[in-house]
């Protein structure tokens, strides 16, 4: 069976422990999309870890990782991972990489730095790592997939003809010294070397798991509300970020995904530009960054100050109806503690008139939060493991929220680590 890891809001929603948490069960844990430009942070046993192409199964030896093909692969930046994960102690983690994934070449990092640049005020805020301009490359069939490392020659005479077109737009658009051939060419001998014994068929692979009766797990990278169908755009991410996605991205039947289990932090927070209706500021916000996430609200990959703001029901359940949610996590609970009244979001005001249901983008520019009041539990919640130890009003905040979001929380986090979790239903459900 097929569980897919997904994230009901802007990203940053706990993914990364809750794949954590979920790998102790599974077999197998697959990236389907996305590449380095984002994190996920993982508190265990063996310390603290921003985990940004590596799948979240890795500190599980018996767990085999699985980067899919939806992923925008950089060879260098997975390399660094698994030698940082050896540095600190973590035995090596059995990886496997699709060998259709495509890569992020130098060229494309360059051209998202440039294109920032020269976007300035107007830019999308992205985090340079090259990602938009590897997904264009890739749907302008102009990609390198890792399968044609096999053959340098052909892949030579590729490399030449983008280059024509790469060199026109460095020289014309961004005044910027061309590329040569042999570089691009050192660069991808390198990457055939560090891919090698890597590389395969995970369609495959996953296939014959999933015969066998394996769990698999599909980890999403950021939230609903960065895909570039269904999100904020054009304040997206290249890839989708949606479950139904992980079938494509990882190379499995979408009937096989019968688990979606949709992570939603117990307040918001978003990287990056793009709509966030429910933001706060100031005192208010600092105060809620500096408790928030473990050790703060800062960007897993860039370090930057994540924006924060209340939890949003409108955003969330739009988000976990787009995923497709079987099941909710929610998670970061513990850091509502210090509240006396936590202002939940349960509708917008947009031109005067309510609405419940998340609008487009065009609409949202214009919308004000609905809040409802719920009052506080001002108590520390760590450490406990039942559901019904919680305090009453923060398992009155926790049911307010899963009655208005329409779907069952079966996981609450309220702590970073791995031990950190509530069943509210059935651990084996
Ligand atoms: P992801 O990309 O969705 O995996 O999210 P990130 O890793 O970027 O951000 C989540 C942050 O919250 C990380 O620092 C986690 O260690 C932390 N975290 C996750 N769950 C909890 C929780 O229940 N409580 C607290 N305090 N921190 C948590």
């Amino acid at each position: 069976m097929v569980t897919a890891v997904v994230g009901a809001n802007w990203g940053d929603e706990g993914k990364g422990k809750i794949t954590d948490v979920l790998a102790e069960r599974a077999d197998v844990v697959v990236r389907f999309q996305g590449g380095a430009n984002a994190g996920h942070t993982i508190k265990n046993h063996f310390g603290k870890f921003a985990l940004h192409t590596l799948p979240s199964g890795v500190f599980h030896p018996e767990v085999t990782n699985v980067i899919g093909n939806g992923v925008a692969l950089s060879p260098r930046k997975v390399m660094e991972e698994l030698a940082e994960l050896a540095g600190r102690g973590v035995p090596a983690p059995r990886l496997l990489i699709s060998n259709r994934a495509q890569i992020v070449m130098s060229y494309h990092v360059l051209f998202d730095t440039l294109e920032e640049a020269r976007l300035a005020g107007k830019s999308f805020g992205s985090t340079k790592s090259g990602i938009a301009p590897f997904y264009s490359d890739k749907y302008a069939k102009t990609g390198i997939q890792v399968s044609e490392l096999e053959d340098m020659e052909a892949l030579r005479e590729k490399v030449e003809g983008i280059l024509l077109k790469k060199n026109l737009l460095l020289k014309y658009l961004y005044g910027h010294e061309e590329l040569k051939v042999e570089e691009i060419m050192e660069e991808l001998m390198q990457y055939k070397e560090m891919l090698a014994p890597y590389a395969a068929d995970t369609s495959a692979f996953l296939s014959r798991s999933l015969k066998e009766g394996k769990e698999v797990l599909l980890e999403g990278q950021l939230g609903t509300l960065k895909d570039p169908d269904h999100g904020i755009y054009p304040m997206v991410t290249s890839s989708s970020t949606l479950a139904g996605y992980g079938a494509v991205g990882a190379g499995v039947p979408p009937c096989a995904i019968r688990k979606v289990v949709t992570v939603t932090k117990a307040y918001s927070s978003a990287v990056g530009a793009g709509e966030f209706v429910s933001e706060i500021f100031g005192e208010e916000a600092e105060e809620l960054r500096r408790r928030g996430g473990d050790g703060g609200e800062y960007g897993a990959t860039t370090g930057r100050p994540r924006r924060v703001g209340w939890y949003d029901l409108v955003a969330s359940r739009y988000g976990c109806r787009l995923q497709g949610t079987t099941d909710v996590a929610l998670t970061v609970l513990d850091v509502l503690g210090y509240l006396d009244e936590i202002p939940v979001c349960v509708a917008y005001e947009i031109d005067g008139e309510y609405t419940e249901e998340f609008p487009v983008t065009t609409f949202l520019q214009r919308a004000k939060p609905v809040y409802k009041l719920l009052p506080g539990w001002k108590c520390d919640i760590t450490g406990i493991r039942s559901y019904e130890e919680l305090p009453e009003n923060c398992r009155k905040y926790v049911e307010f929220i899963e009655e208005h979001l329409g779907y069952p929380i079966t996981y609450v986090s309220n702590g970073p680590g791995r031990e950190d979790i509530i069943y509210k239903r059935d651990k084996e459900a």
